[in-house]
């Protein structure tokens, strides 16, 4: 069924007859990385769904509920598997909707503000990097990669722009400036626009996303907000996918990159062309198994800091043992969590994207 058909389904079906559904057979916990963490029926999938039915015919909502609610990472992996079709993200999406708004912690607060501000948490996070030495250890290391953002210039739905986002345009510049000038190398520039939020975060913590522009033609690095911004009606590329559209016009331009590198595929990316692009530069690639998530998921890790910590733990101990130089990942929220999790277990393993290597392998 085509895609447009599928959620006008979707959206008219009430959310008792959404989570009706599950035949309740619990093939999904396997796949679910809060329950192989917690080991909690209410932290699995299967026991999220049934405590959205209970919200759904009224029963009041506890402290408790909450957490098992918000605790999801909204990851869909339950999703992909479930052989009864249970549109997971959506049952969860409208559940959040219901919780009160008064369980958000002041940091969540914040950043939905400064998110909303188109540029917001960009400067923001400029002018907490100019007094690092003054914030709590974790986050202070998360400043250290605040630099300069890349200049954006107004565009238009003609042209294809590269989306800037908001945490991404601050901590992943160097990879959005490797990006445009790899199109300025292979004569096809390209611009940077400065459009609103994506509005996954508001998705996630259950509200409505900010308002977009018009339908614009874009290119993105962040995995975590393609699918907002193409539920939002742009026509978006992942940057990976967009390279290996039409591989002839680079594949004599790079010289062969015989590194190994270990790759940690996101979980909002799980169709990714990462591996092939980095095949193609001639890298050895070692996937990351971890447990489905890295725990950077949304806002999970600024709200459940332990629980994003445990889910990296795995996969920080899979690069001990690779002892590669080099990860790569598709994604600013899971390479910021993992460049920080690697400074606090002191192992010097470089967090790249993509388009930095492609750029350095560039004649
Ligand atoms: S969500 Fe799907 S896989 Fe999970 S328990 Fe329900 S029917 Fe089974
Ligand atoms: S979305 Fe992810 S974390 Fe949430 S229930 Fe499904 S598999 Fe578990």
């Amino acid at each position: 069924m085509e895609p447009a058909r599928r959620a006008a389904i979707r959206m008219s079906e009430s959310l008792a007859a959404l989570a009706d559904r599950c035949v309740m057979c619990g093939l999904c916990l396997p796949h679910c990385p809060t329950f192989a963490v917690s080991g909690l029926e209410t932290q699995s999938p299967r026991g999220r769904i049934a405590l959205a039915k209970r919200i759904e015919i009224g029963v009041p909502v506890d402290d408790s509920t909450i957490e098992s609610l918000d605790s999801c990472l909204q990851c869909r992996r339950c999703e992909t598997v479930c052989p009864a079709g249970v549109e997971y993200g959506e049952i969860i999406e409208r559940t959040a909707r219901r919780l009160p708004r008064s369980r958000l912690p002041w940091r969540l607060r914040l950043l939905r503000r400064m998110v909303r501000a188109p540029g917001g948490l960009s400067r923001a996070l400029q002018a907490a990097a100019s007094v690092r030495g003054c914030v709590p250890a974790r986050e202070g290391r998360w400043l250290e990669r605040v630099g300069p953002p890349v200049p954006v210039v107004p565009g238009g739905p003609e042209k294809t722009q590269l989306y800037v986002g908001c945490l991404a345009r601050t901590l992943e510049a160097s990879a959005q400036r490797a990006v445009l000038s790899i199109a300025e190398r292979l004569g096809a520039p390209i611009t940077a626009a400065l459009l609103p939020c994506c509005g996954a975060l508001d998705r996630h913590l259950g509200f409505d996303p900010p308002a977009q522009t018009q339908p614009q033609r874009l290119i993105a690095l962040d995995s975590g907000c393609i699918q907002s911004l193409r539920s939002a009606g742009h026509q978006v590329d992942e940057w990976c996918a967009w390279m290996m559209k039409d591989t002839a016009r680079w594949r004599l331009r790079i010289h062969a990159v015989p590194l190994h590198v270990a790759l940690w595929t996101p979980c909002s990316h799980a169709a990714s062309a990462a591996p092939t692009l980095l095949g193609a530069m001639g890298m050895t690639i070692s996937p990351l198994r971890g447990l489905g998530c890295c725990g950077a998921a949304g806002p999970n890790v600024l709200s459940h800091t332990a629980l994003a910590d445990r889910l990296a733990a795995p996969i920080i101990d899979e690069l001990r043992q690779l002892a590669v130089s080099t990860l790569v990942t598709t994604n600013v929220g899971c390479a910021q969590h993992l460049r920080e999790r690697l400074l606090a277990a002191k192992l010097d393993v470089a967090v790249r994207h993509p388009a930095e290597l492609f750029l350095e392998a560039m004649h």
